[in-house]
């Protein structure tokens, strides 16, 4: 591709020229929201699901969204055309918009909105196979009650601080407790257990991200006649789990073989978590939003 088009605020500019004002209060304070979204094989995967998320996250911090969501999802469309894409990674963000430097939001009277889009390959196959390894941190996940974990917010300094703490203990992930010691999620993903054939995912009340994927998988793994439980659970339940595996958009399904030094079963990803995985690559092309008209025809 010679050129990335950006939709920056009511036009497409080349990646080069899209840049915002340093008085943006996304940038200065973090204040502002997103969505990470995949396309596959010209299906926004999840589409409404996703700006569902994104609008409730906009109005939990009083941040007027600028477009009707239908509207929205003719920008995001027309993005992933624009730059004639099929499989891709689609980033939206919507900050608070220029200000000055005082945190007070009354100061911005006009939200950015940027939507990228690229193209992007299944993570590696032998990433599936091999599986991940966690390792528990010390920073916990932020208090619901000071910044709700449900809200998408650019404020992302408590996953990229447990993020640092997994990469200097040389695993692939973190795994976060909230402040009494209940498991919560990953720092860009949620988790899920099996014990005994029965499946648990963390409330999200107690701190975690009500993931596309994850609604995906409780979905898929009740259809599917698995016993599927939204329960709270600790780190001692997933050392001694017969499955762990992290669901998020940019993973999708992927087993977690290890924890804090323990190996999750024999070490190896776990039959239900495949199970879901192939379950789950075969909705991502249909349920979602098509970009593309169905004849239109491929010219390569
Ligand atoms: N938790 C956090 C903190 C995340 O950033 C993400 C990625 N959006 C997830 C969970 C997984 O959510 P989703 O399945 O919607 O990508």
């Amino acid at each position: 591709m010679s050129s990335q088009w950006i939709y920056l605020s009511g036009e497409f500019v080349n990646k080069n020229e899209a840049v915002v004002s340093v008085y943006d209060h996304g940038f200065l304070y973090g204040d502002g929201v997103f969505e990470g979204i995949r396309v596959y094989e010209g299906n926004i995967f999840k589409l409404d699901e996703h700006l569902n998320r994104l609008y409730d996250s906009a109005k939990s911090i009083m941040l007027q969204m600028p477009y009707e969501k239908e509207e929205m999802k003719e920008i995001i469309a027309e993005t992933v055309r624009k730059n004639e894409l099929e499989t891709a990674y689609i980033r939206v963000v919507v900050s608070r918009g220029m200000g000055n430097l005082g945190l007070d939001p009354s100061s911005c009277s006009n939200p950015r909105v940027v939507v990228i889009a690229e193209a992007l390959a299944l993570f590696p196959k032998e990433l599936y196979e091999r599986g991940v390894r966690l390792a528990s941190v010390s920073s916990r996940r932020n208090r619901p009650d000071v910044l709700p974990p449900q809200v998408k917010s650019l404020n992302y300094l408590n996953n990229i601080l447990v993020k640092m703490e997994a990469n200097q203990a040389g695993v692939d992930e973190a795994l976060m407790m909230n402040d009494q010691g209940y498991v919560t999620e990953g720092s860009a993903d949620n988790i899920f257990i099996v014990k005994n054939s029965t499946i648990y995912t963390p409330p999200t009340y107690l701190g975690a991200l009500e993931g596309i994927t994850r609604n995906a998988i409780i979905d898929l793994a009740k259809e599917k006649g698995y016993e599927m439980k939204e329960q709270p659970f600790t780190r001692h339940d997933v050392y001694v789990a017969d499955e762990v595996f992290l669901t998020g958009t940019a993973a999708e399904v992927i087993a977690v073989v290890e924890v804090d030094q323990r190996p999750v079963g024999d070490g190896k990803p776990g039959v239900i978590t495949n199970h879901l995985l192939s379950e789950f690559r075969k909705i991502t092309t249909t349920d979602g939003y098509k970009v593309y008209n169905k004849d239109k025809v491929q010219v390569s």
